[in-house]
C-alpha cells in the first residue's frame, strides 16, 4: 500500500535516527503508517513551545533548541505542508537530510474514513500536494490564497490584523474584477487547496454568492472557505450556494459581539453546510503601520519568523504574500512597492508567469512593506481580541 516506505526504510538504514518534523495531525498520521509498516521513529520535532517537551502517542516531542544535543545526526520525515520553510530551518540547524513525507501519504485513501489511521482528509491532501508541488518544478500548487472581496466589516476591531480599522470609507470589491481575478489566478496555477474568501466580513459583500459559485465550479480549487464573525446570517435565497461539499464556513466567535452566532449555526446545521467555530482568546499585536527603517538583514529576519508570510492574498488582481501587505497597499499606507506583489492583470497567462509566481511564493526573502509592520511571530506580544472602536484609526497616507 505504501510503496514509498521501502525507500524510507533504505534511507533510514544509512542515517539513523528518523524523526518526524511536525507533531500535528499529519505528523501523527505518518507515525501511524510507519508503525504499521515496522519503521522505527525516534521522536517528533516541533517548534511550538506548547507541544515541545510533551509526548504524543507515547513519543517524545523535541524542540529545535534541544535537537543538536540529543541528536547530532538525524534524518527527517517532513509532515509540515510549508516544506520549503522546514528545509531552510533544518539547514540552518545543520541537518541536510530530509524526506518529503507527502510522498508517503499518497498511499492513503483520503476519501474514506479510516478507523486505523487518525487522519484529516484536507490536511493530508494539503501535505501531499504541497510536497509534490515543491519537488516537481513544473507544478504550481498553492496551499491557500485569500481573496479580498470587501473592505467592509460589521465589527471595527482596533487590532484587526487585516487592517480593517484604518479604512475610512470601506468598499465592496467589484464583482467583475473578482471573477476576473479568480480566472487569471486559476489560469497560472495547477491546484489550490484552500481559496479563502475574506474581507472584512465576507458576507458584507452581497455579491458573495457569485464569487463562491465561480470557485466551487473550478476544478483546480479543492476547498472554498468563507470567513465570518457571527454577526450576519445569509439570506435564504443564497443558502443553496453554500450547500456544496467544497464549502466550509469559519465563524470567529467573539462572544456577545457575535450576536447572530446561534442563528447562523442553526441555519448551517439544518442545511447540512460544513462550518467550524473558532473561539478566540488572544490575538497577536500586529496591526501597527509605521516605518522602522530596518536594514535588509533585519527585514529578512523579520520575514523569516512571520507566521503570515505564506498567507498569499489576491487583491484587485494583485498577488501578495500576506493580507497585511495587500491591505497596507490598498490603504496607500505604504509607498508603491511594485516588487512586493505580482499584478496578474498585467502578466501574460503563460509558463513565464507561472514560474514567476512559483518563485515569488517559494523564494521571496522579504517585502519592503515588512518595514512598516511589526511582523507576526508566534511568540509575539498578545492583545485582547476584538476591542471595538467607533472611528477609523488615523494613519499616514502615501500618494500613488
Ligand atoms: S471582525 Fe475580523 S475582519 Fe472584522 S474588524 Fe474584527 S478582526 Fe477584522
Ligand atoms: S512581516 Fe512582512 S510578511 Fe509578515 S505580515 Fe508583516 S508585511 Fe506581511
Amino acid at each position: 500500500m505504501f510503496k514509498e516506505i521501502k525507500e524510507i526504510r533504505e534511507t533510514k538504514e544509512k542515517q539513523t535516527p528518523l524523526i518526524i518534523y511536525g507533531a500535528g495531525i499529519v505528523g501523527q498520521t505518518m507515525l501511524s503508517i510507519c508503525q504499521q509498516e515496522g519503521v522505527e521513529i525516534e521522536c517528533f520535532l516541533d517548534g511550538s513551545e506548547k507541544v515541545a517537551g510533551t509526548k504524543i502517542d507515547g513519543l517524545e516531542v523535541v524542540g529545535p533548541w534541544d535537537l543538536k544535543s540529543k541528536y547530532p545526526n538525524a534524518l527527517f520525515l517532513i509532515s509540515v505542508a510549508a516544506i520549503k520553510d522546514v528545509i531552510d530551518k533544518l539547514q540552518e540547524l545543520g541537518y541536510p537530510n530530509w524526506i518529503a513525507g507527502g510522498t508517503l501519504l499518497k498511499g492513503l485513501d483520503t476519501s474514506q474514513p479510516d478507523p486505523y489511521l487518525n487522519h484529516d482528509r484536507f490536511a493530508v491532501e494539503n501535505c501531499i500536494l504541497c510536497h509534490e508541488g515543491f519537488i516537481n518544478p513544473t507544478k504550481l500548487f498553492i496551499r491557500s490564497v485569500d481573496l479580498i472581496i470587501t473592505e467592509r466589516c460589521s465589527l471595527k476591531c482596533k487590532d484587526c490584523s487585516n487592517l480593517m480599522q484604518y479604512y475610512e470609507k470601506p468598499q465592496n470589491c467589484d464583482t467583475e474584477m473578482l471573477l476576473r481575478s479568480i480566472d487569471t489566478f486559476c489560469a497560472v496555477v495547477d491546484d489550490i487547496m484552500d481559496f479563502r474568501v475574506i474581507g472584512g466580513d465576507a458576507f458584507m459583500n452581497k455579491e458573495w454568492p457569485a464569487v463562491v459559485n465561480r470557485l466551487t465550479s473550478e476544478p483546480k480549487v479543492r476547498r472554498v472557505v468563507l470567513y465570518t464573525n457571527g454577526t450576519i446570517v445569509p439570506k435564504e435565497k443564497d443558502i443553496e450556494t453554500l450547500k456544496n461539499e467544497k464549502v466550509l464556513i469559519i465563524i470567529t466567535d467573539y462572544g456577545t459581539l457575535s450576536r447572530k452566532l446561534v442563528n447562523l449555526r442553526h441555519l448551517l446545521e439544518n442545511s447540512g453546510i460544513s462550518y467550524h467555530i473558532l473561539k478566540i482568546v488572544e490575538w497577536l499585536d500586529c496591526s501597527a503601520i509605521s516605518p522602522h527603517r530596518r536594514t535588509q538583514e533585519e527585514l529578512k529576519e523579520l520575514f523569516k519568523i512571520c507566521c503570515a508570510k505564506n498567507m498569499a492574498t489576491l487583491s484587485d488582481g494583485k498577488l501578495f504574500r500576506c493580507p497585511y501587505s495587500a491591505n497596507a497597499t490598498r490603504l496607500k499606507a505604504v509607498p508603491n512597492y511594485e516588487g512586493d506583489h505580482i499584478d496578474l492583470f498585467k502578466e501574460p497567462l503563460d509558463e513565464t508567469t507561472k514560474s514567476r509566481v512559483k518563485d515569488y511564493i517559494l523564494n521571496k526573502e522579504y517585502l519592503d512593506t515588512c518595514d512598516f509592520c511589526d511582523s507576526r511571530p508566534l511568540s509575539g506580544n498578545e492583545v485582547q481580541p476584538a476591542i471595538q472602536i467607533k472611528k477609523p484609526l488615523p494613519y499616514r497616507k502615501f500618494n500613488k
